[in-house]
């Protein structure tokens, strides 16, 4: 049943679970859990059904800035307030819904778990998406020594429009809009109840378990307020902030025409390709993959070479970030109005990152020549600024995954090792992130965290 706003019904009813967010991520674990379980879930979503500036007023930081080595990085000045959305579908009401799962060598030695770990639930996730009904396409640049790291582009991408009536059909979740958590109680380890206000009235819940699937930045901010209410540390809550770069790489890349026949460009797809494995760990390369964007404008600035004639694409580099501890979000002494302390974002970009490109261009151009598919330009376009980001609007890395509370903040079934009964579900448990967008292994988390739930109750 859907609650538009909140009153004192919500607390005559006893509660297995309770998640908070109605994002991607929340929707997706509140109907697995409903749909296989009599388990009884409350999904609590701060914003209204449409977007509005009042809600969406809650994200503005109180600090923001992103460098590398000292220097200033500009980033669009709304980043924190526009790179997520807070009303019901979250930010899912308006992402770009290009998914990919991780690769291998993204979970290897900095995640608890492995990509095998996570397969069966990434095939869960496909029919979510609508991807399962497609026809597979084929890895054309799987190679001796590239590999196809094509993306999907799902047309299933706002989870309000596609889900919002399953939610009301399911008996057993009580959605309830407009209703945003602030504070809890703790008895030892502990939380016994949650604060929950429609900014006049505040009221106690209580659940057997709690998720926070309030985003990568926002369910940061309420565990950092957590902790300080309560006093709890953990070294590496708010550390280790990263995104994804993108680096856009216009008329630079050039295939022939044997290639060019393929199918290059879809609605439904984004061709893309990168290195076998083993010659990025030879090479000690971050994780990339270059994606074909569109057929450039201008072919009349295509190398000269008769004997090799074929077509000039502008190209996307996504490039894995390095986590650095001392990127983090902090608490700032201002207060929202639901007295919540703010934060401060300080994005670092490790010099490294930036450093690397031009050795993956020419690593990539090598091997488009020995593959005898094409080339790609070396130097990076003039206009290319490394002070100015493509944002990707990405949130990873604040509450990380460890073996232990020394290596993190949540443990492999991302139950927080500070609170007995809190999950987290969101991008911000990713320790290292690869190139891949979030989302789809977060859905994969999310139908994971469902099972583990279930086996639980
Ligand atoms: C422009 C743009 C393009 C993107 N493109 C892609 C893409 O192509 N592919 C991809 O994988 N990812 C993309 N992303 C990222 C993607 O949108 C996120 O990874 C995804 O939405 C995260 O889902 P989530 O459920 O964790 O969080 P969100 O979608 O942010 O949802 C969190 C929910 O929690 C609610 N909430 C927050 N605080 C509280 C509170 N105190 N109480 C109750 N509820 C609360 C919010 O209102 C919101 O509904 C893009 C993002 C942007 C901004």
């Amino acid at each position: 049943m859907i609650f538009n706003k909140l009153d004192k019904s919500i607390t005559e009813k006893q509660y297995d679970l309770c998640i908070i967010g109605a994002g991607p991520s929340g929707i997706t674990l509140a109907l697995d859990i409903s749909r296989r379980s009599s388990l009884n879930v409350l999904l609590l979503e701060a914003g209204d059904l449409n977007f509005s500036d009042s809600s969406q007023d809650f994200y503005k930081p109180h600090h923001f800035e992103c460098k590398s080595n000292n220097e200033l990085v500009k980033v669009a000045d709304k980043y924190l307030s526009r790179s997520r959305m807070r009303t019901m579908g979250g930010t899912s009401t308006i992402w770009d819904g290009w998914v990919k799962p991780l690769d291998s060598i993204d979970f290897k030695g900095h995640w608890p778990i492995s990509k095998k770990d996570l397969d069966p639930y990434y095939s869960a996730v496909s029919p979510l998406l609508g991807l399962s009904d497609r026809k597979p396409f084929d890895k054309i640049f799987n190679t001796t020594s590239l590999r196809d790291t094509t993306l999907e582009i799902t047309k299933r991408a706002n989870f309000k429009e596609v889900f919002l009536k399953d939610l009301a059909k399911e008996k057993g979740i009580d959605l309830y809009l407009n209703t945003a958590i602030t504070n809890c109680s703790i008895t030892k380890k502990t939380i016994t109840s949650i604060d929950v206000t429609n900014g006049s009235s505040t009221y106690q819940i209580k659940a057997k378990h709690i998720v926070l699937a309030a985003g990568g930045i926002e369910s940061t901010r309420i565990l950092l307020n957590w902790n300080k209410e309560h006093n709890i540390s953990n070294t590496h809550l708010g550390k280790y902030f990263h995104e994804h770069l993108i680096i856009p790489l216009e008329k630079s890349l050039y295939l022939y025409n044997d290639f060019t026949k393929k199918p290059l460009l879809s609605e439904s797809f984004k061709r893309g390709f990168s290195l076998k494995e083993k010659i990025m760990i030879d090479n000690q390369l971050l994780n990339f993959s270059i994606y074909i964007d569109n057929l450039s404008s201008n072919q009349k600035e295509a190398p000269t070479n008769k004997a090799k004639e074929g077509k000039l694409y502008d190209a996307l580099l996504f490039l894995e970030m390095t986590p650095v501890q001392e990127s983090s979000i902090t608490l700032s002494k201002l207060k929202d109005k639901f007295s919540l302390n703010k934060i401060n974002l300080n994005w670092k970009i490790s010099e490294n990152d930036f450093s690397s490109i031009p050795f993956i261009l020419k690593h990539v151009d090598t091997h488009l020549n020995l593959n005898k598919i094409g080339k790609l330009r070396q130097e990076l376009p003039s206009d290319y600024n490394r002070s100015i980001l493509w944002e990707a609007h990405h949130h990873m890395g604040t509450t990380r995954l460890g073996k232990s509370k020394k290596e993190g903040v949540v443990d492999k079934n991302l139950r927080s090792f500070d609170y007995e009964n809190l999950y987290i579900l969101s991008s911000s448990v990713y320790p290292y992130s690869g190139y891949s967008n979030p989302t789809m292994t977060l859905l994969a988390l999310s139908i994971r965290l469902s099972n583990y739930l279930r086996n639980l109750s």
